[in-house]
């Protein structure tokens, strides 16, 4: 289906002209979003959006800088880069996005998180938490883990980067038992062209010293803290063709290839 303002898996979707994102004002249970996963997947990988635009928007969230110059992690109204050796840095208010999520966080449902041995069973638990009628969830974990497999993406030197560029370059690299917090979002498959569908994680060490792309973790204990976003603004930049959203083998294929590791 074409992407419009509407009903979309349960969300309703509204597409922001670039101008009007600016002055959008943020409120519980909407989370916004800078252009598509479709949009970067063709490798239109530099973005018009400021990481400053971007926190007015939330204070949770997660995704990439400017030529996929690292994992972005949103926490605590802060915005956090991790690098290709994990090591994690704050943003410059300056630095612009090609694809970013955040959503104004409040916990709306809560609970205790024990003994989750693979990233199956970390969502699994989120999942029990969540009201059935739910399409989409904000998520923020702060846990004690035992291990964690981490990915990050070094920033793309070529004049035209493409996918299989950024994916030839990921790095994946492994965390020991240590304090962190887990952020990130759920969507549902129908909202496949313009997010990631299903489960999204950054994780960042409680010393906001190390972080990544969450590719696997087992939680020892922590603590989990859920919010139902209704609404998902998303600002287009210009010249980006929003596609259409729904079910697409090749899409799904590109997205496991940069989003899931193989
Ligand atoms: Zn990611």
């Amino acid at each position: 289906m074409p992407i419009d303002d509407g009903l979309i898996g349960g969300i309703h979707v509204e597409r922001l002209a670039r101008v009007e994102a600016a002055a959008s004002v943020p409120h519980d249970a909407e989370a916004f979003q800078a252009s598509t996963i479709d949009a970067l997947l063709r490798g239109e990988l530099t973005g018009n959006l400021t990481i400053g635009e971007l926190l007015q928007h939330g204070d949770l969230g997660l995704g990439t800088l400017n030529l996929l110059d690292g994992e972005l992690i949103v926490v605590d109204g802060e915005a956090l880069v991790a690098r290709i050796d994990g090591s994690v840095e704050r943003v410059p208010a300056d630095a612009r996005t090609p694809f970013a999520v955040v959503c104004p966080f409040t916990a709306e449902h809560e609970g205790d998180l024990r003994d989750a041995s693979d990233f199956g069973a970390l969502t699994a638990a989120v999942d029990a938490l969540a009201p059935p009628a739910a399409a989409c969830l904000a998520v923020r974990i702060d846990a004690r883990i035992a291990h964690a497999r981490l990915r990050s993406v070094p920033m793309q030197t070529q004049p035209n980067p493409t996918l299989a560029d950024a994916v030839a370059a990921q790095v994946e690299f492994d965390l020991g038992e240590t304090d962190v917090t887990i952020v990130g979002f759920r969507f549902p498959r129908d909202v496949a062209g313009l997010e990631v569908p299903g489960w999204h994680l950054h994780l960042v060490t409680a010393d906001r010293t190390t972080g990544g792309h969450l590719l696997n973790v087992s939680v020892i204990a922590g603590h989990i803290a859920i919010e139902r976003e209704t609404e998902l603004t998303i600002e287009v930049p210009a010249g980006v063709d929003v596609g259409t959203a729904g079910a697409d083998a090749a899409r799904d294929a590109a997205i496991a290839d940069m989003e899931r590791g193989r």
